[in-house]
C-alpha cells in the first residue's frame, strides 16, 4: 500500500510454510515523528535567546568590580543556570537528530587504535593531570566501519563520564583505560571499551541508564552538568552503524562500557 508503513514478523509452522503478520505502523510512526520534529524546533527556537542571557550577563560579570556581591552570586546562579539549559537544548537537539537518523553519517574504513588514540588526546585536554589519568589499554590496528566523528563523540562521552562518576567515594583521583580489540563471538567485530574504577553502578540501574533522562543520581549528575542523555544518543549513534553498546558494572569496584562495531570489509587482492 503506497504511503504505509508496515511492520513484519514471520514465524514458520510445523510442517512447512510460515505465517507472517503486518502490523500497519503509519499512524505511530507520524506520531513519533511529530514529537521528534517539535523537540528539534523547541530546542532550535531555544538557542538563540540562551545565547543572548549568557552574552549578556557573561558582560555583566566582567564588570565585576562595580556589582555588589549579591549581584554578582545571583548573577552566577543565573549563568550557570543559563549553561545547564543551553547544554540540554544541544543534547535534546542531537537526540532528535540521531532518532530521526536526520544526522548525516558517513561510514568508512577507520583503524580502531586511531578512533581511541584520538578520542583520548581530544579528552586529555580537558583534565588536570593531577585528578584524572587517562590510559589506552590493549589495541588493535584492524579496521571498522564506522562514522569517524559520531563514534569519538561516543567515546568522548564515556571518557567523560567515566571522570564524572569514575571516583571512588573520597578519593579526588581517577584512572580511567580505553582499549579496543578483535573479538569473534557472537560475531567478528571490534570491541571498544572504557573502564573505571569509581563507584560503579547498582544491577538494577544497570539496563535502565541508556534510557533517556535516566539517571542513578540526580543531584550529582545536576552537579556535573549532566542532562541524562549521553548514554541514549551513544546507543542511538552505536546501533544505528550495525553495534551494540552495555555496562558492566560492580559496586565500589568500578565500570566498564563496552560496544561493537562491525569490522571494515577486506578486501581480496
Ligand atoms: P548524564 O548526563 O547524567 O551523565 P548519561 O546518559 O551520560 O547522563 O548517564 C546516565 C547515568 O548513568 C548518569 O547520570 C550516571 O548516574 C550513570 N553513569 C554513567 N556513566 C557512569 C560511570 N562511568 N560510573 C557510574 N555511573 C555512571
Amino acid at each position: 500500500l503506497p504511503g504505509r508503513i508496515f511492520e513484519v514478523a514471520a514465524s514458520p509452522m510445523p510442517g512447512g510454510g510460515a505465517v507472517a503478520v503486518l502490523h500497519d505502523i503509519t499512524r505511530i510512526e507520524q506520531v513519533e515523528r511529530t514529537q521528534r520534529d517539535f523537540v528539534a524546533n523547541v530546542s532550535h527556537e531555544l538557542r538563540t535567546p540562551l545565547t543572548s542571557i549568557t552574552g549578556y550577563v557573561e558582560t555583566l560579570l566582567d564588570h565585576e568590580n562595580s556589582l555588589s556581591p549579591q549581584a554578582r552570586e545571583f548573577l552566577t546562579t543565573i549563568l550557570k543556570n543559563a549553561t545547564r539549559m543551553n547544554r540540554l537544548t544541544e543534547d535534546l537537539l542531537v537526540m532528535a537528530r540521531v532518532e530521526s537518523s536526520e544526522q548525516e553519517l558517513h561510514p568508512a574504513p577507520v583503524r580502531a587504535d586511531i578512533l581511541v588514540r584520538d578520542a583520548v588526546q581530544a579528552m586529555s585536554g580537558l583534565v588536570q593531570d593531577e585528578d584524572a589519568v587517562l590510559e589506552i589499554g590493549q589495541l588493535t590496528d584492524v579496521e571498522v566501519f564506522a562514522d569517524t566523528d559520531s563514534i569519538l563523540q561516543v567515546l568522548s562521552n564515556l571518557i567523560e563520564n567515566a571522570i564524572k562518576y569514575g571516583r571512588a567515594r573520597d578519593e579526588l583521583h581517577c584512572r580511567v583505560i580505553v582499549s579496543a580489540r578483535e573479538i569473534s563471538e557472537p560475531i567478528d567485530a571490534i570491541e571498544f571499551s572504557v573502564r573505571d574504577f569509581g563507584q560503579g553502578i547498582a544491577s538494577e540501574h544497570l539496563n535502565r541508564i541508556f534510557e533517556r533522562f535516566y539517571r542513578v543520581d540526580k543531584a550529582r549528575s545536576r552537579e556535573s552538568g549532566g542532562t541524562g542523555l549521553g548514554l541514549a544518543i551513544a546507543q542511538y549513534v552505536v546501533q544505528s552503524q550495525g553495534g551494540s553498546i552495555r555496562a558492566e558494572s560492580e559496586l565500589n569496584a568500578g565500570s566498564t562500557f563496552i560496544f561493537t562495531l562491525p569490522k571494515a570489509k577486506t578486501s581480496v587482492v
